[in-house]
């Protein structure tokens, strides 16, 4: 049987011109003050300011040491949930509802933000939803449902063991990568079709009290786990618009009674654990173990990040499940934006300054295999 058609490359840049297009994008998101931070005034003073014009933050250790970064999009505490999706991640279901691959993530210490700006379902006040909602509803609303699919995966990766949030009884799902493709897939894990927003809801909402449910079984925060959200989608309204891009007709395991002649492609939606450091000497048991594993999925990460910034021939992907999972999303063809998310205090200015350089360093990474190739 013939394997799944990969998704879409992207182009090139023209003459050899800019890299910008294909570049990771990261915009960084300042949470409000809390009640304890505003409580305590000066105690808890701001290092934080936005120049927005300029989509630059300068962060402050102290009166005399002061750096400035530049981001491709700074986004204040009174920034809308709606304005940080129209940058961060509409661009990127643009790209996926097209037949490419795309990844979305937060990244962030714990409590900055990171599930407010992805997972916040907003069932009964749009205005708070996240990213997880509005991609769907963005991409609900520009299908066809006569020709095209669109399914969901909801996955929670902790302790280096994958757990289906939708199938809570499934755990240690397998990652697979085609050998011939490089296209990762997770057999076993539930994939759910979606027909409508309100089914969108019940099956994040399904997620979410599986998240709660295994992490106080497991005496842990969600704040240790990756909650990941695979939106696979199947076009074929697509191809009568344009047929210029790669096709297939074969069967695909994801919808049992595929369409003859389908474009595919996946969204990832990741809600980091968080990035603070673990104070390894006051943990014990299965909490060392725990620190051990979180450092160990985002330490891998930022190194793939490391490698592909630099263009280093060698991407260690393999070295944790996270970046096994994310194989496809950096480096390949997939287009790929990250929000890391700060909170103001400069309590937490080292953690905040160590969230910084995570992002500044992944501005560097270029996706697209072609021109890899060049
Ligand atoms: P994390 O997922 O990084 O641990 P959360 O998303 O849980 O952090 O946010 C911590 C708290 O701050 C929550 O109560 C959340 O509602 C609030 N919060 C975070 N970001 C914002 C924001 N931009 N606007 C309003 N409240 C926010």
């Amino acid at each position: 049987r013939p394997s799944p058609s990969p998704a879409r490359s992207h182009p090139a840049p023209e003459n050899g011109g800019s890299t910008d297009s294909c570049r990771v994008r990261v915009a960084v998101r300042v949470r409000p003050k809390n009640s304890e931070e505003l409580a305590h005034g000066a105690d808890f003073d701001s290092c934080v300011e936005l120049q927005p014009e300029s989509k630059r933050l300068k962060l402050k250790k102290n009166n005399w040491s002061c750096e400035s970064y530049k981001f491709d999009e700074v986004f204040s505490e009174n920034a809308s949930q709606k304005r940080v999706y129209e940058v961060v991640a509409k661009p990127v279901v643009e790209s996926v509802l097209e037949g490419y691959n795309g990844t979305v993530m937060a990244y962030g210490q714990t409590g900055t933000g990171k599930t407010y700006t992805v997972g916040r379902l907003g069932k009964h006040d749009p205005s708070e939803r996240g990213i997880m909602v509005r991609a769907l509803k963005h991409i609900i609303s520009s299908m066809s449902f006569e020709t095209d699919r669109v399914a969901i995966s909801y996955l929670q990766l902790y302790l280096e063991s994958v757990q289906d949030l939708l199938a809570p009884e499934k755990t240690n799902i397998p990652i697979v990568e085609d050998a011939k493709t490089g296209e990762v897939s997770l057999p076993g894990a539930a994939i759910v079709e979606i027909k409508d927003l309100e089914h969108v809801f019940q099956l994040l909402q399904i997620g979410e009290a599986n998240r709660h449910a295994s992490n106080t079984k497991m005496n842990t925060e969600s704040s240790r786990s990756h909650a990941i959200l695979i939106i696979h989608l199947q076009r074929s309204s697509r191809i009568k618009e344009e047929n210029s891009c790669s096709l297939s007709n074969d069967t695909h395991d994801i919808f049992p009674d595929d369409l003859p002649l389908v474009l595919k492609s996946k969204l990832l939606i990741v809600d980091l654990a968080g990035s603070e450091r673990i104070d390894k000497s006051g943990s014990e048991g299965h909490m060392i173990e725990e620190a051990k594993f979180i450092n160990l999925s985002l330490t891998s990460l930022g190194k793939c990040i490391n490698a592909l910034a630099e263009n280093s021939p060698h991407i260690p992907t393999r070295d944790s499940k996270l970046t096994r999972i994310l194989r496809d999303s950096f480096g390949g063809t997939a287009r790929t934006s990250l929000v890391v998310t700060i909170g103001p205090s400069s309590r937490h200015y080292s953690e905040t300054s160590s969230t910084i350089l995570f992002g500044q360093r992944a501005m560097k990474v270029v996706n697209t295999i072609k021109l890899k190739e060049e």
